[in-house]
């Protein structure tokens, strides 16, 4: 399919021919699929029946991974559980027991966790650096290090990576590259273009993006998505269809969805610079012509207490997700920074007057009140 990328959020499942032809995709909510005898069994291994377990194969899952894969312009993609199941197969795919990674030390908690916890109980050593020291990156590799691993843009400060500064350091160095593309999402930013081996999301943010389902995507170069296929297979970490079901059905809007979340932002940020009893505004520029993301991170003053800020939110939902339709905001250090040492957190800058906020679709008016209100409130 040769669409433009907003027809490929829609248009992304096969045209389904024959009776049913049902307009949306049915739900396969079916563990297993029948066959009419034992050549049509064999067919499955001939590779010429597309279904036999969910476990190995189910079209519900099967759409939301080649969905995104379309959108990232990789050849390939697979869905999982979850987001962090999708990094678990993709760097499965690339490294094994006994190599090393060098990671991006301004991680997701959860990806943090998997890498410095899990990992080394399977063997593979993780290195933390900052990716904004090249010189770093280069130091740290070793005859072992198979992966480059970090985020596009970075949270919950916003940092944009440098991805094609990361992709000619691997292509010289001789290392995959793997990047966590949640926050910008294929709208935004499509780093399999710019030569990234293996690009992963948690779907259960933007892709699915109504806060209603977990799931994971890993999209790019064949051999390794399929490589990371048999390991979600073998590890039984796939995605169920009725949650694969959801997760397409929100990739549809993706587009329309993230241009009014991005307008939203940057209209909340620039509101929020001028707002007293803010102290700083975090909303990256440069993400790409089409905006800059929809995370809007601010720090308030001392005088602004944080626990009166949360309870003075109003309609504003209180959580530890973003990228909903509503309008959310989280506390990075008690949720999704728990893990970060205290040092990193640190030099950083996440502390304890940081608050994420995921700007939803609302009208961006009700949006500024909210908040110009919530610091109003917790002033007094
Ligand atoms: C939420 C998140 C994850 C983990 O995804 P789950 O679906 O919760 O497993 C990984 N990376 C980023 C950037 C995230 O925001």
């Amino acid at each position: 399919m040769d669409f433009n990328f907003d027809t490929k959020t829609v248009h992304f499942q096969k045209k389904k021919s024959g009776q049913p032809a049902t307009k949306a995709t049915p739900i396969y909510q079916t563990s297993a699929f029948t066959f009419e005898d034992i050549e049509d069994l064999e067919n499955f291994y001939k590779g010429k029946n597309d279904y036999l377990y969910t476990r190995v194969g189910n079209p519900n899952t099967d759409d939301l991974g080649e969905g995104v894969a379309q959108l990232e312009g990789a050849p390939k993609g697979l869905s999982t559980s979850s987001g962090i199941s999708a990094i678990m197969a993709g760097i499965l795919s690339a490294v094994k027991s006994g190599d090393h990674i060098v990671a991006c030390d301004d991680l997701y908690g959860g990806t943090y966790t998997l890498l410095s916890e899990e990992l080394p109980d399977f063997g593979i050593e993780v290195s933390f650096v900052d990716f904004t020291d090249k010189q770093a990156i280069r130091n740290t590799v070793k005859p072992n290090t198979k992966l480059l691993y970090t985020e596009s843009v970075t949270n919950p400060l916003l940092r944009v990576e440098d991805i094609d500064s990361i992709v000619e350091l691997a292509k010289e160095m001789d290392l995959y590259t793997m990047v966590d593309n949640t926050f910008a999402t294929p709208y935004l930013v499509q780093p399999y273009l710019q030569g990234v081996d293996l690009i992963v999301h948690s779907a259960t943010k933007y892709i699915g993006g109504h806060s209603d389902v977990t799931a994971g995507v890993l999209a790019g170069k064949e051999n390794l998505v399929a490589k990371a296929k048999a390991k979600v297979i073998n590890l039984g970490s796939n995605l169920g269809p009725f949650d694969g079901w959801l997760a397409c059905r929100g990739l549809k809007t993706l587009s329309v969805r993230m241009e009014r979340h991005v307008k939203n932002a940057a209209l909340l940020a620039a509101s929020l610079r001028e707002t007293e009893g803010i102290k700083k505004v975090y909303y990256p520029e440069f993400v790409s012509e089409k905006g800059n993301g929809a995370i809007v991170t601010i720090e308030l003053e001392e005088q602004v207490p944080v626990e009166n800020f949360v309870k003075s939110l109003d309609w504003v939902k209180f959580v530890a997700t973003l990228a909903g339709v509503d309008t959310s905001v989280s506390y990075p250090i008690a949720t999704s920074h728990r893990s970060i040492p205290e040092e990193t957190r640190q030099r950083l800058g996440i502390n304890k007057q940081l608050l994420r906020v995921s700007v939803g679709i609302e009208d961006s008016k009700d949006i500024v009140e909210a908040f110009k209100n919530a610091v109003k409130k917790s002033l007094s």
